[in-house]
């Protein structure tokens, strides 16, 4: 077998690195994407030796150029892991209009502009593996985050229609929906919520790592994952069930 390549949206951070890292250690050759910390993303590099590619998820323009810049670099994406995501948090009633766009335009919008270079690709080759990160926030819904969980819901429904439009390719698309990871994004909630409203409710009693999200990804870019498509897999701790 070729040696396969992947790209991590959201690679150079977060889940995302740990992502691009377990893909890396698998035998990947992988590509990370990046928004618009330069800083982080050049440390990333230096770390991993992960080529680095800065385009806007949210922009159509901008990923068709970036990621064929990377697949002249790398070769045709096989695995393709949507994960770039962002949160503008407030209540619905306080929300602006610019907080509903942002969240939908990264995190779904993205799913659209990410996906649609590669795909022709895929389907052409007769191979790919495109697994999307949704969030338990996306299942359940979260108050004070309409967008958020309006955008992750979306992923799950993109995700169950484009499976079924190319089965037959030898393409399967997945969603993997974690829990409270401890990231950034997590940190940034104050000690106090997270002591006293977050991790009461996780059974596991913890937050999760990173690392354990990137294994999931692993297992389903696997060759051997192959009849797995249009499901969700729910990391979260045992915190709720879809
Ligand atoms: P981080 O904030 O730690 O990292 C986000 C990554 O996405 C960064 O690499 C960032 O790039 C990139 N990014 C953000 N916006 C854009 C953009 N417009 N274009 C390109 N890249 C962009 O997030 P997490 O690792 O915590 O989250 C990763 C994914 O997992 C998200 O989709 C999130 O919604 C989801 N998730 C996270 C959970 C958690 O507990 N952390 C729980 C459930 C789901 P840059 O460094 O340039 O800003």
């Amino acid at each position: 077998m070729a040696e396969r390549v992947a790209l991590v949206t959201g690679g150079t951070r977060g889940i995302g690195a740990a992502i691009s890292k377990g893909l890396k250690e698998a035998g990947y050759k992988v590509a990370a994407n990046y928004g618009g910390n330069d800083e982080a993303a050049q440390a990333f590099k230096a770390e991993t030796g992960i080529p680095v590619f800065k385009f806007d998820v949210g922009d159509a323009a901008a990923c068709e150029q970036g990621i064929r810049a990377a697949e002249a670099e790398l070769g045709p994406i096989d695995v393709l892991v949507n994960n770039a995501g962002i949160t503008r948090d407030g209540m619905f009633h306080k929300m602006t209009f610019e907080q509903w766009q942002a969240v939908i335009r990264t995190n779904l919008d993205s799913m659209f502009t990410c996906t649609k270079p590669v795909i022709d690709g895929m389907r052409a080759r007769g191979f790919g593996r495109i697994i999307l990160i949704s969030s338990i926030n996306g299942q359940k819904g979260q108050m004070g985050q309409t967008n958020y969980s309006a955008a992750k819901a979306g992923v799950v429904g993109f995700a169950k229609a484009l499976a079924q439009e190319n089965a037959n390719k030898g393409v399967t698309v997945n969603v993997i929906a974690p829990g409270y990871i401890a990231t950034e994004m997590v940190k940034a909630v104050p000690e106090e919520v997270l002591k006293s409203k977050i991790l009461p409710h996780i059974p596991v009693g913890r937050l999760g790592e990173a690392e354990e999200i990137a294994r999931a990804v692993e297992f389903l870019a696997g060759e051997q994952a192959g009849f797995i498509t249009g499901s969700t897999l729910t990391i979260n701790g045992g915190q709720y069930f879809h």
